[in-house]
């Protein structure tokens, strides 16, 4: 079953990278070392920055980040006090190389999903993006964590150097017992939109209204057929759907180890941030920042995307947009049936 997933108003979703360091050096990463800090937060701070999100008479779920977060030798004690915290569910982002033995020192009722970056069906194609070994790697972070009984999802985030492998991602899915299916679209940010990809042939990386609606849907609804749950960015809305910025309606915050806070993922490439940890507190940032910009209402949809990524809209000859684009953040969810 196909729906539109509205913006959470009753839950908060902590989005916390505790430091940027990576063991990878991926072609598309969307961390800025200028923008977001080179630290990593020692445990002590971590959750002074985890308490602000939690018991506000709301649910809030947080999801670790890095760079790689395994990197961090204290990140199970850091989901051990986000769930003393009360948060609703603790999910890890990671490359698969899991290091520290997390999955020794965590359990499954502790951590409710392990969450990997495959960007390929094939090794060849993934670790053009990723490095080479990554995919073999990565598959064998989430047989590992499959084995010890965690819940695992998978992150595929398309660009024009991986949409051709898309479709057999269903199979690989299946094979490796993955529950959730996250398919992304690639972000003009950091490294890609330093050109970090390759060319192609003056294309953006980012695929065309037409080739996404083409593409991802089928997709979708294939890995949801084998019992997958998949969810994946809506882009663009259909005609007469309502506009709504998560910036104005919903309750995200991305962290970053230089204490900057976002509200909107578009802005992280920028010092636009609305909030941000000093001396421990959380405050409102300087203005002009992201929250001048998100009650913006403009015909092209997401003001965000209009400002950093216009080539993602089409004209019509009368100038008329072609289609509003959508906050990145509204997804589409297929359940299995
Ligand atoms: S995309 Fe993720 S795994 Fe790759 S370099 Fe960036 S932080 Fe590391
Ligand atoms: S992506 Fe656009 S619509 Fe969504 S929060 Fe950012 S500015 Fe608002």
């Amino acid at each position: 079953m196909k729906k539109t997933v509205a913006f959470s108003k009753n839950a908060a979703n902590v989005f916390f990278h505790i430091l940027t360091k990576c063991n990878l050096a991926c072609r598309h990463c969307y961390i800025n070392p200028d923008q977001h800090g080179k630290q990593t937060l020692d445990l002590d701070t971590i959750k002074a920055w985890l308490e602000p999100f939690a018991g506000r008479g709301r649910k809030a779920n947080v999801i670790f980040l890095g760079g790689e977060p395994t990197l961090h030798p204290d990140l199970a004690e850091a989901i051990r006090y986000a769930r003393t915290l009360g948060y609703a569910s603790v999910t890890v982002d990671t490359n698969g190389y899991l290091f520290n033995n997390i999955l020794d020192k965590v359990t499954p009722r502790e951590v409710d999903y392990f969450s990997f970056s495959l960007d390929g069906a094939t090794a060849a194609t993934n670790d053009r993006l990723r490095g080479t070994g990554c995919w073999q790697r990565c598959v064998e972070g989430i047989q590992a964590a499959v084995n010890k009984g965690f819940a695992t999802s998978l992150i595929y985030t398309v660009s024009r150097a991986n949409a051709s492998e898309l479709e057999r991602m269903p199979a690989v899915l299946k094979k490796l017992g993955i529950r959730r299916f996250f398919i992304q679209v690639i972000g003009l940010r950091g490294r890609s939109a330093a050109g970090g990809l390759e060319d192609f042939a003056g294309k953006s990386p980012q695929l065309t209204q037409a080739e996404w609606l083409d593409l991802v849907p089928p997709v979708a609804e294939e890995a949801a057929d084998i019992g997958i749950t998949v969810t994946y960015p809506k882009v663009f809305l259909d005609p007469g759907e309502k506009f709504e910025c998560a910036g104005l309606v919903a309750d995200n915050y991305f962290i970053f180890p230089n204490g900057r806070v976002y509200r909107c993922p578009l802005c992280e490439d920028f010092p636009m941030h609305s909030l941000a940890f000093e001396a421990g507190r959380l405050v409102n940032a300087g203005r002009l920042n992201e929250n001048d910009f998100f009650s913006l209402n403009i015909p092209e949809g997401c003001v965000m995307n209009r400002l950093i990524q216009p080539e993602n809209i089409a004209y019509d000859p009368d100038g008329a947009t072609v289609a509003r684009v959508a906050c990145c953040l509204l997804k589409e969810e297929i359940r299995p049936r």
